[in-house]
């Protein structure tokens, strides 16, 4: 009998995910350091992961940024362990082997996904600047690389002095898919409205990313990257300058996109998110995902 429940119960797990945990795909979320509420965003993103039914998800938080030295020895993570790697991460420097391996990760075949804020974070670490592509704010400017933009439907690597990263007051916004041929973007609406975030602008690096859709900016009058790819080694990373907070993530929209960014970066394929949800949203109604979702209580 006890068995019967058992099997009846795998049996049961297996049709609500599709997949055995074995098969899912690997993904390890890092938080621990943000000037945003990553206590209330990383939730979100593991929910988002986790109902696409594929994922497996992890969650790994650094130390505090005041706490000793000594703490940081705890925290190495074994990125190998695992397919993707989510960063909701922006603060300290990680120690010199933590970044050594994540380089190794990524080189050596592993995903890589840079959430919103997480493109701040490191100005001076140069293998995540070149994986990035861009970013923001921490000192960056013209000695960090170009500001990448669209303007007029052409892509300029704007050399000009200035600081890096900026936005203005949150709202909802249109983004415009720019490349419709790439497994991420596939079937997507041209332009879909996403919920109220902030618009990041005047993103400066590397700069060797291919967009795969923009923004038109209110403060530069630019279209602003906010879906970006590479190859990295073997590796595949994602950068979405998207989810300034829980209410910026909690749409179809930034939900499926970052499913199938998981996808891209664990395989360079998307076949188990291939299909686009009715409800992903359209150039003017943006629906909200709450479904599985328990908000952390907010102080
Ligand atoms: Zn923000």
């Amino acid at each position: 009998m006890k068995r019967r429940l058992l099997l009846l119960c795998a049996l049961a797990a297996f049709l609500t995910s599709g997949l055995s945990a074995a098969d899912k795909i690997k993904v390890l979320i890092l938080d621990g350091q943000n000037n945003h509420k990553w206590k209330e965003t990383t939730p979100v993103l593991v929910n988002a992961l986790e109902t696409a039914g594929c994922f497996a998800v992890t969650v790994s938080t650094t130390p505090d940024s005041k706490a000793p030295k000594e703490a940081w020895n705890d925290w190495h993570p074994k990125f190998s362990d695992y397919a993707v790697v989510v960063s909701n991460y922006n603060g300290l420097d990680w120690p010199e082997a933590v970044q050594k391996d994540f380089e190794s990760f990524v080189k050596n075949g592993g995903g890589f996904i840079c959430i919103h804020a997480a493109d701040n974070s490191f100005p001076n670490w140069k293998a995540y600047n070149e994986m990035i592509g861009v970013g923001g704010w921490g000192g960056r400017n013209e000695k960090s690389g170009p500001w990448l933009y669209v303007k007029d439907g052409k892509l300029f690597r704007d050399e000009s002095p200035g600081s890096g990263g900026g936005h203005g007051k949150q709202h909802e916004f249109i983004v415009e898919i720019r490349n419709p041929d790439h497994p991420i973007t596939k079937g997507l609406p041209t332009k879909w409205l996403h919920a109220k975030d902030e618009l990041y602008s005047k993103l400066r690096g590397p700069a060797e990313v291919e967009i795969l859709s923009t923004s038109l900016s209110d403060t530069t009058g630019k279209d602003e990257p906010n879906l970006m790819v590479r190859n990295y080694g073997k590796g595949r990373v994602v950068h979405n300058t998207l989810g300034h907070a829980d209410y910026s993530m909690l749409e179809r929209g930034f939900y499926f996109i970052l499913q199938r960014s998981a996808e891209w970066a664990a395989s360079g394929a998307v076949k188990a998110t291939a299909e686009v949800p009715k409800d992903f949203p359209t150039d003017k109604v943006v629906p909200i995902v709450l479904e599985g979702y328990a908000p952390v209580k907010k102080p």
